[in-house]
């Protein structure tokens, strides 16, 4: 079957003898034994449930993975891969990821002795200068978050293993129909199901596949230990969205890049990060482990203010956090997401205070062209009035204060 079909057919991987074709919520804490000694499938949801047990199963078949582990967040699942690490382990990251995992990895790991190292893992010679013996773990974001950046998987898997570490993708922004970094050699691939997966925006949610068994069984373990399993009602509202995945995302992709198209084009834009469009720096390496460019698109426009106006004109997108749901967004990552990542580290990177995300949903793109063109045209006009600019904040570890 192809991942299309795939993504639409559940199977009930539960034991339900009744068939039923939606998966029920098994809304229950405990399961009752026939004796102390007498075990069946299920006992405890903490553990294991059906609900989630066929979530796992059905995304585990997607990214062609052994095992999934489905989690209360996208940040839980990130968590749960970095637990392997120990004191003195090091963790060697592509540079532009998602703000609220380099808390994690600043504000939590690296307190516990994790030596957290960003480099450039876009080609095969910067990456492999950048291993030390200790590097025990490789992160990337494919594609990543903001700048849609793609790091070549299969290299990096291949330098990883010859080294004796591990390498985890997060996939959050391509989804399993896109690519499967498993197959590319990736030990891990994880995603904020929050995003594509869920579509709606109305669950939080994360995902683990892992490559093997054993890698399979320790993130069961762990999901078991830690408490961290995601709700059975949560697990049905995930299985009953990702059977719409392919034609979300084929939607989205399309509006995307007329978006891309058109934002380029534009002499108010100076830059536009999609790798759909020709120039993009990474746009080849992206199209040989990938089938298509998602649909989120982030811009420049050489003025933080110009930007801040542009996006507080518009009407249809709203101005949120996160993306990959149906409906079109737009946000301020500095301001937002990404707002725990210090200025230096951004400005370094080419994300700029001036940076635009768009994620771009399944509306008539007529419609989300028109937004733009009006919200352009008013964002020139207001341009006589100054609005004072408040530089990010500086508190990178308060927690009201950084990336959500
Ligand atoms: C949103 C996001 C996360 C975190 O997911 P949550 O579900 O918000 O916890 C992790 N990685 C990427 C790339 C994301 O975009």
């Amino acid at each position: 079957m192809r991942p299309a079909t795939k993504s639409a057919r559940v199977i009930d991987r539960s034991g339900d003898p009744h068939r039923a074709t939606a998966t029920p919520i098994w809304q229950t804490a405990t399961f009752a034994q026939e004796s102390p000694v007498a075990f069946s499938a299920y006992d405890y949801s903490r553990t294991q449930n059906p609900t989630r047990t066929t979530l796992e199963g059905h995304l585990a078949e997607l990214d062609g993975g052994v095992r999934a582990l489905v989690y209360a967040s996208g940040l839980a699942a990130v968590a749960a891969v970095l637990r392997r690490l120990a004191p003195g382990d090091e963790v060697l990251l592509h540079d532009d990821v998602y703000g609220g995992t380099l808390r994690l990895l600043h504000d939590v790991l690296a307190k516990q002795g994790v030596l957290v190292r960003a480099a450039d893992l876009r080609t095969e010679a910067s990456a492999a200068v950048a291993f030390t013996p200790r590097t025990k773990l490789v992160f990337v974001e494919s594609l990543s978050n903001p700048l849609l950046q793609a790091c070549p998987i299969a290299t990096l898997a291949r330098l990883a293993h010859e080294r004796g570490a591990r390498l985890a993708v997060d996939a959050t922004t391509v989804t399993p129909l896109l690519q499967r970094p498993l197959e590319l050699g990736a030990d891990y691939v994880i995603h904020s199901a929050t995003k594509y997966l869920s579509g709606h925006g109305d669950v939080t949610a994360g995902v683990v596949v892992a490559r093997d068994t054993a890698l399979g069984d320790e993130l069961a373990f762990l999901q078991n230990a830690e408490g961290s399993a995601l709700a059975p009602f949560d697990s049905f509202l995930l299985l009953r969205s990702v059977q719409t995945l392919a034609l979300r995302l084929e939607r989205q992709q399309q509006n995307a890049q007329v978006l891309a198209e058109w934002l380029a084009a534009r002499s108010e834009v100076e830059r536009v990060h999609f790798p759909g469009l020709p120039g993009h720096p990474t746009a080849e390496v992206h199209a040989a482990q990938a089938s298509g460019p998602g649909a989120v698109v982030s811009f420049r426009t050489g003025d933080a203010e110009r930007s801040r106006r542009l996006v507080e004109a518009l009407r249809l997108f709203r101005i949120a956090v996160s993306f990959g749901g149906v409906q079109s967004q737009a946000s301020l990552p500095c301001r937002m997401s990404h707002k725990g990542v210090p200025a230096a580290v951004r400005h370094a990177r080419e994300f700029g205070d001036d940076l635009v995300r768009l994620s771009i949903g399944i509306e008539d793109v007529r419609d989300l062209l028109d937004d733009l063109e009006q919200a352009f045209a008013s964002s020139a006009r207001s341009c006589e009035t100054p609005v004072v600019f408040v530089p990010p904040s500086k508190n990178v570890t308060g927690v009201a204060d950084v990336a959500r």
